[in-house]
């Protein structure tokens, strides 16, 4: 049995985003193959149940991006992997360890650490004129913005 993709075009059409929130931009696309905290991949979720993992014996009930490139894997500060966490909670599973929510010392291309980034659900564009224009439109403004930064109130914390 094929999981055939045969529905119509919907106006509910959603897609998943990994945006930072300091920079306020999509850092990485999150694709079909993205990992999910479960260890499975975007598709094997559910996007009209609150994107729950469809994988047989798997708790997941909301897909959580996880960063991966290739072999390497994300890991907690913990030092266990993004897998050894419960995807319903985030704790750490591995026996012994403290750890109460999953988080990463990694820092984005864009300089700031894993927990400035958050997953978000926008509505998949339409492939219009004006959607395009917008798009145009924001990346100018983003390379502005790029130009202009400097400074800094780092003061939180
Ligand atoms: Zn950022
Ligand atoms: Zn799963
Ligand atoms: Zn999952
Ligand atoms: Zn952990
Ligand atoms: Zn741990
Ligand atoms: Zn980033």
């Amino acid at each position: 049995m094929e999981p055939t993709q045969g529905a119509g075009p919907g106006p509910s059409s959603t897609r998943l985003a990994w945006v930072c929130g300091a920079c306020q931009r999509e850092c990485i696309p999150i694709r079909a193959e993205s990992r999910c905290l479960c260890g499975h991949r975007q598709r094997e979720h559910d996007p009209e149940h609150g994107w729950r993992c469809k994988c047989g014996g798997c708790t997941c009930r909301a897909f959580f991006y996880i960063v991966a490139q290739g072999a390497w894997i994300l890991r907690c500060r913990c030092k266990h992997k993004h897998t050894e966490h419960d995807p319903g909670s985030r704790a750490c599973a591995k026996r012994g360890c403290t750890c109460a929510a999953f988080d990463s010392p990694w820092v984005c291309n864009c300089d700031h650490g894993w927990a400035e980034h958050r997953q978000v659900e926008v509505a998949e564009a339409p492939s219009s004129i004006g959607a395009m224009l917008a798009a145009a439109a924001a990346a100018e403004l983003d390379a502005m913005q790029a130009v202009q930064r400097g400074g800094g109130s780092g003061a939180n914390g």
